[in-house]
């Protein structure tokens, strides 16, 4: 597999990770932002985004967001697609690791928000790592030639069930609030041969052994009964708000309430790591707030890396 290495390694695309790979790469560090999906992050979400300083109010958060990574990759960031499931921060090199291939900088930023969320479901967090996942590209060929159930219904939970078609014999679709039918790729995915859509549909516990998930109770809003379906993989996608911090393991310092430490220079408890935007979970989850976060720690970043004493700002040019 692929390895990269890079200045700096930003995980996470949205307002924060976009912010900061412009300045980087505008200060000459070689850029690279992994992003999971460019649908799902908080402003991607946002319908309309009206408090954004000099942008139009109409503009939806996914076209702001869009306008934001454009800049950065014309300045010669490189943004890729991949979810990020661990990361070694013992060297001086900062490792970070993908299905995609593995990326070591000088330099790490974490950038992957708050849309994350408590384990919810019965045996969810018990079955973690043992059949329960939240990433179809890292786990789905674990699963090829059998049964998996995936839970959701954004569009991530579609986009990941898409991914599983292709390992699975059955994709069960377990969503307790249908899609819509205007919503093309949630039909596309209902019409493939070996997907099976469980409609208003609860998933009420994911059970197994040691070995781990054997299946899951399922209950139709219409019946009094549940259900028991045999699966052996749980991918579950479900909204909610809690900071995404999974793939940190245990190294690097949160605060009780889930959210990154930094100083005032967005930099964590560990040398060469840097933490913005929703990550730090802060009261004031705005996107200038987040882009604010990525411009200071590029300036850091640079300051570090360049070892200079002092923040050399972005406008001086000679
Ligand atoms: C419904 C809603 C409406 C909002 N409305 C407004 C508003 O009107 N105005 C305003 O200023 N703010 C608004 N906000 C808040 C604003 O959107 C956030 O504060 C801002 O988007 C935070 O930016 P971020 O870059 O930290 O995180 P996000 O925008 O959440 O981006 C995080 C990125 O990290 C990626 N990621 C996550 N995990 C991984 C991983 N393991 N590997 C790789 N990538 C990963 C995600 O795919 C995503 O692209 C709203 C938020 C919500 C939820």
């Amino acid at each position: 597999m692929e390895t990269i290495e890079t200045d700096v390694v930003i995980i996470g695309g949205g307002p924060a990770g976009c912010s900061c790979a412009l300045y980087t790469s505008r200060a000459d560090l070689k850029t690279v932002i992994l992003d999971k999906n460019p649908s799902v992050g908080a402003l991607a979400i946002t319908h309309q985004i009206a408090n954004y300083p000099g942008v139009p109010t109409d503009i939806s958060g996914e076209d702001l967001l869009q306008l934001m990574r454009d800049q950065a990759v014309q300045y010669g960031t490189d943004y890729r697609r991949a979810q990020v499931f661990g990361i070694d921060i013992s060297g001086d090199w900062k490792t970070v690791f993908t299905p995609e291939g593995t990326f070591k900088g000088r330099a790490l930023v974490v950038a992957s928000g708050a849309m994350g969320r408590p384990a919810s479901f019965k045996g969810e967090a018990e079955f973690l790592g043992r059949g329960v996942s939240y990433c179809a590209t890292c786990d789905g060929a674990f699963y090829k030639s059998r049964e998996v159930a995936v839970v959701g219904v954004n569009k991530e939970a579609i986009e990941e069930a898409q991914v599983l078609t292709k390992f699975a014999s059955t994709v069960h679709w377990i969503t307790s609030n249908d899609p819509k039918e205007e919503d093309h790729e949630a039909m596309e995915l209902i019409n493939k041969e070996n997907v099976k859509h469980w409609s208003k549909t609860r998933l009420m516990k994911i059970q197994g052994t040691d070995a781990g998930v054997t299946g899951v109770a399922l209950k139709n809003r219409s019946k009094e009964e549940t259900q028991l379906l045999e699966v052996e993989g749980v991918f579950v996608y479900m909204s909610g708000s809690k900071p995404i911090t999974d793939f940190l393991g245990d190294q690097i310092a949160l605060k009780e309430d889930g959210g990154v430490v930094v100083d005032d220079f967005m930099a964590t408890t560990s040398e060469g790591v840097w933490a913005i935007g929703d990550i730090r979970n802060t009261p004031f989850k705005q996107a200038v707030v987040a882009a604010s976060d990525g411009c200071i720690a590029a300036m850091a970043i640079d300051r570090f890396l360049n070892s200079r004493k002092s923040i050399r700002v972005d406008w001086v040019h000679s």
